[in-house]
């Protein structure tokens, strides 16, 4: 088949790469000048293991059962850490007690074999109930990350075309007709789309989607820190679960004695809850270095240096980035991918970045019709990651509960700092 994919991140170049091997011929299509510049490019950093969805089951399964899958498909991505915290903190920013309770988040974390107890005051930790070493590693991001990608799509033989947004795609006399913004049209038998469900949607999603899922798009941040005394391996530090901070080193280069790192919290670096990616996008391009430092930088770092008062002596702020995220709105924080089709169209669903493997063998799965579920138009794949998460994923939060999906930090944040 000639398939065409929109979307040069982590799932539309895996996908190309898999689709590739099955026999396809496949062209990568991407609106900005290189692969990797959206959030794959920059955010997706921890190769899961599972502990950061406690209340996920569904999720936790699939991060164990893609790790071992991404380690042999990526190993020169996968960044080990010299310790890789995940900690129980006793209260939350807004002084709530976790999420879960300590029996529960020990349980969790033991999941993963190598789980071993940290010893927090040896570690200069405080205000936590817990802590465990996972041994998790990270994801390389950025050039190192591109210049990966770059050759192996290459070497498969996959056309990538950059620079172009794809504005429409239109099923005609069998063939998905792909039109972008310099006049061009492309003619496919099939095309997938992933663009982290950004743009060229579903027709009809709420009305007829198979399940009565929301989508949320929320414009997040990530706060960067160079470390003073960088070691030969990075460290990774998680206080969970709930309104809690999160340090994750950034590995771009192959350079030893990694410095770079990227902090985020719970609630503050996540800036708002929209129903359109557009309006997200807005209020990212709102943002000021002013804004983001006299409020988001002093509130997380506030928190981070409660679990870790040395904080600050060894990591020093670098600034800042931004990207919009889609999520589903699920009361069990789900963060898996989930794949279907519609109309000539393949969606994948942004999960985790790990989660590229079980959305391409769904595609190929429904490429194949194999084991497809038809509904209102969609099809998907039976036991699929949709299928076996459909009860989950309905389960919402209601308009004012605790839940990151409600979050509204920005407008909450700047009401503050108008009073002042
Ligand atoms: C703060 C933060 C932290 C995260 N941490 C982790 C983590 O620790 N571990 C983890 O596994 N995941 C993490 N994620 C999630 C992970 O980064 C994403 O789920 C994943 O990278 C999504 O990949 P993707 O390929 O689906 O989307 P993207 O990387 O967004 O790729 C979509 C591509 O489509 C292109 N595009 C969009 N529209 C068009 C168009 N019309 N025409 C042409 N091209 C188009 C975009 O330019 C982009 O390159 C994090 C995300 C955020 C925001």
């Amino acid at each position: 088949m000639k398939i065409g994919i929109v979307g040069a991140g982590w799932n539309g170049s895996h996908c190309a790469l898999e689709l590739m091997s099955a026999g396809h011929q496949v062209v990568l299509l991407e609106k900005h000048p290189d692969i990797f510049q959206g959030v794959s490019g920059d955010f997706g950093i921890r190769l899961h293991k599972g502990p950061h969805y406690p209340r996920s089951k569904t999720t936790r399964d699939s991060c164990l059962e893609a790790f071992d899958r991404f380690c042999a498909a990526y190993p020169e991505l996968v960044v080990a850490h010299e310790s890789a915290i995940y900690a129980q903190g006793t209260t939350d920013a807004l002084g709530f007690r976790s999420k879960v309770s300590n029996d529960t988040f020990a349980k969790v974390c033991h999941e993963s074999p190598e789980c071993s107890e940290v010893d927090m005051s040896a570690n200069g930790l405080e205000a936590l109930e817990a802590a465990f070493n996972l041994d998790e590693p990270s994801v390389v991001l950025g050039d190192r990350l591109r210049r990966f990608f770059r050759d192996k799509l290459a070497a498969a033989g996959v056309q990538v075309q950059t620079g172009f947004i794809v504005e429409k795609i239109i099923r005609s006399a069998g063939q998905s007709l792909v039109y972008r913004d310099d006049g061009s049209c492309l003619a496919f038998d099939l095309v997938i789309n992933t663009t982290g469900f950004q743009s060229l949607l579903p027709a009809f999603f709420e009305r007829d989607f198979p399940f009565d899922v929301e989508v949320v798009y929320q414009p997040c941040l990530a706060l960067c820190y160079e470390d003073r005394q960088p070691s030969e391996k990075p460290l990774s530090f998680i206080v969970m679960d709930g309104w809690f901070p999160c340090l994750m080193p950034a590995v771009t280069t192959h350079e030893p004695y990694p410095a770079d790192y990227i902090l985020t919290h719970g609630s503050y670096t996540i800036m708002g809850s929209f129903s359109t990616a557009r309006e997200a996008d807005a209020l990212l391009e709102e943002l000021t270095d002013d804004f983001i430092e006299s409020t988001v930088k002093a509130l997380t770092e506030a928190q981070m240096c409660r679990f870790w008062p040395g904080f600050l002596q060894r990591f020093h702020y670098a600034g800042w980035k931004g990207a919009v995220l889609a999520k589903l709105k699920t009361r069990s924080e789900f963060r898996s991918a989930i794949t279907f089709e519609q109309e000539g169209v393949i969606y994948v669903f942004p999960g985790k970045v790990s989660n590229v493997f079980n959305a391409a063998d769904e595609v190929l799965a429904l490429i194949a019709n194999q084991r497809c579920i038809d509904q209102n138009g969609f099809r998907y794949v039976e036991e699929g990651v949709l299928d076996i998460a459909r009860r989950e994923i309905q389960h919402k939060p209601g308009a004012g509960e605790e839940s990151t999906c409600n979050l509204q930090t920005y407008s909450l944040l700047r009401g503050q700092k108008d009073a002042c």
